[in-house]
């Protein structure tokens, strides 16, 4: 049978940022609903990857609505820091969601690690996994990313998370001093959306 036929949709997360940015990608024809609509929690993320942890959280928001439910987990991985915050990201802004906090941490360790990182580009990149759920049954899990480095300062008030620490592959700025239908365009989630579309 053809997914075409989504017509209601849950998007399982209770970030705004991703919402927002989720909520512009989806075809018109669908009716969005939020975790908030439910006043759904998340669950605990206890998944090992990217992709794991996104279909914990699309089966169980799918089984508390009873809607087929689309969710992410995302996060940013630094080379020199082995790959961290990764699937860690949000846990780095601590309980509250802090992200100053979250980035003050990355120049902490980056600063442990090598004392003259800013003097050279630091490899990261931004990986989101996307998943489909119907109650318990997965329909699609596909993952995208961006490539970039981590900037010697934050620049920009947009976005959200580590946005003002992220500079893309090819570009001079930060995720937070682009607009965001700039960054909807090229950014992690864009791109697993394109693998994701063809469910819709
Ligand atoms: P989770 O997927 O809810 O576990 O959270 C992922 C975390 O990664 C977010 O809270 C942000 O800190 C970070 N993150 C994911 N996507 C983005 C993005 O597009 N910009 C900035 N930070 C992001």
């Amino acid at each position: 049978m053809s997914q075409k036929k989504i017509k209601n949709l849950l998007i399982g997360t209770n970030n705004e940022g991703k919402l927002k940015e989720i909520r512009s990608l989806l075809p018109k024809h669908i009716n969005i609903y939020s975790t908030s609509n439910f006043k759904l929690h998340s669950p605990k993320e206890d998944g090992k990857t990217f992709k794991e942890n996104s279909l914990i959280k699309s089966r169980y928001f799918s089984l508390k609505s009873n809607l087929i439910c689309l969710a992410d987990d995302s996060g940013l991985e630094i080379d020199l820091l082995n790959k961290r915050p990764g699937i860690f990201s949000a846990r780095w802004g601590g309980r509250k969601g802090d992200f100053s906090k979250a980035i003050k941490r990355v120049y902490r360790e980056l600063n442990k690690v090598d004392k003259n990182w800013k003097n050279k580009k630091v490899k990261a990149r931004f990986i989101c996994a996307l998943s489909i759920s119907n109650l318990n049954k997965k329909i699609a899990c596909v993952q995208g990313k961006v490539e970039g480095h981590i900037s010697s300062m934050p620049k920009g008030q947009n976005g959200f998370g580590y946005d003002p620490i992220f500079i893309p592959l090819g570009k001079s700025k930060t995720f937070g001093e682009m607009s965001p239908s700039k960054k909807y365009t090229i950014d992690h989630r864009f791109n697993a959306f394109k693998k994701i579309r063809k469910f819709l």
